[in-house]
Parts: structure tokens; sequence; C-alpha cells
């Protein structure tokens, strides 16, 4: 039996799925997952996210910013190429932008123009923000702090912190948190703080091709496995499986502002 699922946060038009798309698409459809959220990453990869939408206009959302990761010397174009787009078709979200000091620690303060650049367009345009975190929470709250307003919300997805950043999250009124594959992971800790967060704040995310949820952990992930981030959340929660899918769904619903 399955039940209708929303995955906030896939990447299903890069190239690892170049093979079997469609298949795939029709797996998370019998999975349940009808509607399947994309995230931006660069410009070169808005015209396969266009083309999978356009394919499925039902079922695949697209959503436009820059990736931190992505923010190279050339950004102030990127980003402005980028707004433009706005103008051209509906997005429903910015994102995914946010800050990552794993890979890149040299361009903190581009990536932090960049970020609030795209705080800027969720503001002016009325749409959630998609805020990728990664060694960066302190950065990412020193930005939060100055810029967020009633006007702003957003998610923090693949959301993997502690129960305090989490608190600090829930302080700012409008943002939740996306749950994907680490929730799976026994060494991560996170079904612990996850334990403490109210549903009100949690959606589920795949972040495919990345961070696969058991029990296929180090295969390739895609949106169908979204499942199996929904089942683990409601053991941690010990809310049934249907009460946990209404709910998670319910909050992408109001979060992403999507017809139930
Ligand atoms: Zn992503």
């Amino acid at each position: 039996m399955s039940f209708p699922l929303i995955d906030t946060h896939t990447h299903l038009y890069l190239e690892v799925f170049d093979d079997d798309r469609n298949a795939m698409i029709t797996r998370a459809l019998e999975a349940g997952v009808t509607r399947i959220l994309l995230p931006n990453i660069d410009m070169n990869s808005i015209a396969g996210m266009h083309s999978l939408c356009d394919a499925f206009p039902q079922n695949c959302f697209p959503m436009m910013g820059l990736h931190p990761c992505d923010v190279k010397e050339n950004f102030r174009e990127v980003l402005a190429e980028m707004e433009a787009l706005f103008e051209q078709r509906k997005y429903i979200a910015v994102g995914e932008t946010g800050i990552d000091l794993y890979w890149d620690k040299t361009t903190l303060v581009q990536q932090i123009e960049s970020f609030e650049t795209q705080i800027g367009w969720a503001k002016r345009m009325d749409l959630p923000i998609v805020i990728h975190a990664r060694d960066s929470f302190n950065e990412i709250f020193e930005v939060l702090d100055r810029l967020n307003d009633s006007s702003l919300r957003g998610v923090f997805h693949c959301f993997t912190g502690n129960l305090r950043q989490a608190e600090k999250i829930m302080s700012y009124g409008g943002f939740m948190m996306g749950l994907g594959g680490v929730l799976t992971y026994e060494k991560s800790g996170l079904a612990e703080v996850v334990c403490d967060i109210p549903m009100e704040s949690i959606i589920l995310e795949t972040d495919s091709p990345f961070l696969t949820p058991k029990p296929y952990r180090g295969k390739r992930n895609e949106s169908a496995y979204v499942k199996f981030v929904a089942e683990k959340l409601s053991e941690v929660k010990k809310q049934s499986l249907q009460e946990i899918a209404s709910i998670t769904t319910a909050n992408a619903e109001k979060m992403f502002r999507l017809p139930s």
C-alpha cells in the first residue's frame, strides 16, 4: 500500500539518470511519490530541468537558483541571468542556495553575497528559499539573523544538524527542515535529534542521486526511495506511515504552495 508523498528535493535531471529517467519516474509514481521538486544547480542544469518539467507537468516542478558550490568568479552575471528567467516561467522556489564550507572555504565571501541576493529574490517574489548548509550553520545563521523577517520562508534541505540548530531554525518562524536518507544511517545520530523536532517542521526529500537511504545505501538514489525515509520517520516518531505521509505532504504543500 502506498500513500501520497512529495520528494521536495531531487536532481533527477542529472546525467546519471539519462538511461532510465522515464522508468524511474514511473517507479516514483507507483511508490506514491506524485510530486517531485527540482532545485537548480547552475546554468548547465537548467535546460535538462526544464525539459523534465515539460515532460511531466503534473509531477515535476522546477526551482531557480545557484548552488553554493558553483559560485565562481562570474557569479554576479550568472545570478542576473537566473533572475531574468523568473519572468519567463513559473518556479516554485528559489534554490538551491546557501553556504558550503566543506568543499571550498575560499569563496565564503562570494557565497554569502550569492545567498543574500537569492534571499532578496525569495522575499520579492514571495517564494520559499531552499538552503544547502554544509559545515556552515553559523555562517548561514549570521545571514538569516540579519535578513529574516515575516516575508521570508524556506527549507533547510538535508538537515543533519543538532537540536540546538533545529531550534534556531524553528525560531525564524517560516522555516522547515527537509529530511532525507541520512535519517536511516544509524551512526548519524539524526534520529535522536528528529525525535524532538515537531512534525509541523518536517518535510521529506531524497536529494537523489545522492545520500541513498537504507536498504539501498551506496547505490544511486531516486525519488521512489523517499518512502524509506518516511518509514524510518514513522518508526522514530512512533506514528503510522499514513500519518507521516499526510503531515509531511501537507507541510510541503503549504511551504511550496502546491495545490492539495
Ligand atoms: Zn541538492
